[in-house]
């Protein structure tokens, strides 16, 4: 177990009283990745931060990924001797995502019976590493790396390495959703940013065999799988579509058939909330992007359901998105060529100012309860993830 990791939670502490119940699922999130990814390690709290100690560097990369994470620190332990010291901050060095220009070696000696001083163990350690190292000059000023030393009674630990984390709140917090997942861009993105701000997500996405090909199937469980990094398990519902597709083809005006469409996706989204004791439905909606998304016909589509709805990226850029897209690593699998159900339904001229009272017209041939139940009926549970995932 060699390999320590300190782990800092910034927002946490702002929550006051709630603090104690953040960090027990912060600490739950991590030990649940850890163990799906089956690496064994140490795990202890102390003074508002985390110590995760283990063999494998992948713990970095999970932490890293943890939501509720502000930054993360790796460093190792070996034993007090100062070549040992030394070596140990060579190691590291070769973490680095680039050579650093200069550094400083700074000690705390926690364990006062070490027989040097904490100037003279950082002398000496320098000097080890600009014997040995790969060229870079001491800076005591300014450092562009510090390499930290804390001698205990139990061995050395040296860190030089601080990465980011993602930050938000831990998955779970702030409850859990159901997230609209299409084969797009948009909408992992959004099921993200909900994981970030402390969300348990349960996405839904609506599949219309064979209208849709079946590689879209295959293409959202790799886009959940891309998402289980941010939240070890994922319960993913796929409901069979093709029912309400049909009764779409044959009854609705044209214009209207996509906003009725999301108007059947949205009851059915409503009636996995009751399922899943979820607060809110999630979409990837983005003003303007396509003709369907005005505020209009957004209403229209918010008519169908008493439930809150929420569009995280309503006001972002396509090219903000996308830099999401590609940092959570959905991009390229979202980018592959296969076509979810609305953009085959979309008519030449689909309606772009919806009125509610000609939507509400239009729905009135069809058995809506009858097809929102078939919907549920048809719908496969999928577990993404856990410990086999
Ligand atoms: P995305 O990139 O997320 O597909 P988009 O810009 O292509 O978004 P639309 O296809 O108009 O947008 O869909 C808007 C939102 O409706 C999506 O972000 C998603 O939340 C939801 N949605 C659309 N089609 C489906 C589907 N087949 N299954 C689940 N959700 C869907
Ligand atoms: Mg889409």
């Amino acid at each position: 177990m060699n390999y320590v990791f300190i782990v800092r939670y910034g927002e946490i502490f702002i929550k006051g009283k709630n603090k104690r119940l953040f960090e027990n699922r912060l600490i739950g999130n991590i030990k649940k990745a850890l163990h799906r990814k089956e690496i064994p390690y140490k795990m202890k709290t102390m003074r508002g931060r985390i110590f995760v100690e283990g063999e494998s560097l992948e713990i970095l990369d999970i932490l890293q990924n943890t939501p509720g994470i502000v930054s993360v620190s790796a460093g190792k332990k070996c034993n007090t001797d100062i070549e040992e010291i030394g070596k140990t901050a060579l190691e590291l060095f070769s973490l680095l995502d680039k050579k650093p220009e200069s550094f400083k070696v700074e000690t705390k000696r926690v364990d006062k019976s070490y027989p040097m001083t904490s100037i003279d163990i950082s002398k000496r350690v320098a000097e080890f590493v600009l014997k040995n190292g790969i060229g870079i000059a001491v800076d005591v000023h300014n450092p562009k790396l510090k390499i930290g030393i804390e001698l205990r009674k139990e061995g050395a630990y040296v860190f030089c390495i601080t990465k980011k984390g993602i930050g938000g709140l831990p998955v779970g917090v702030s409850g859990k959703v159901v997230t609209m997942l299409s084969g797009g861009i948009d909408s992992p993105v959004a099921s993200f940013l909900m994981q970030k701000r402390g969300c348990e997500i349960f996405p839904v996405y609506f599949h219309g065999f064979p209208f849709t090909s079946d590689m879209v199937k295959e293409k959202i469980i790799k886009l959940t799988e891309k998402l289980t990094r941010f939240q070890p398990e994922i319960t993913l519902s796929i409901v069979n579509f093709t029912p309400v597709l049909k009764e779409l083809k044959k009854k609705s005006p044209d214009k209207l058939i996509i906003i009725l469409m999301r108007r059947f996706m949205v009851r059915v989204a409503e009636k996995l909330t009751e399922k899943y004791n979820c607060k809110a439905i999630v979409t990837g909606d983005n003003l303007g992007q396509v003709a369907s998304q005005t505020l209009d016909n957004l209403q229209c589509i918010t008519d169908a359901s008493n439930n809150l709805i929420l569009r995280p990226l309503l006001g972002f850029d396509k090219q903000e998105i996308i830099s999401i897209a590609r940092r959570i690593d959905t991009y390229n699998i979202s980018i592959e060529p296969y076509e979810d159900c609305c953009s085959l339904f979309v008519p030449k001229f689909p309606e772009i100012y919806g009125k509610l009272n000609e939507v509400r017209e239009a729905e009135q041939p069809f058995d809506i309860d009858d097809l929102v139940n078939k919907s549920i009926e048809l719908t496969e549970v999928l577990k993404i993830g856990g410990k086999n995932g």
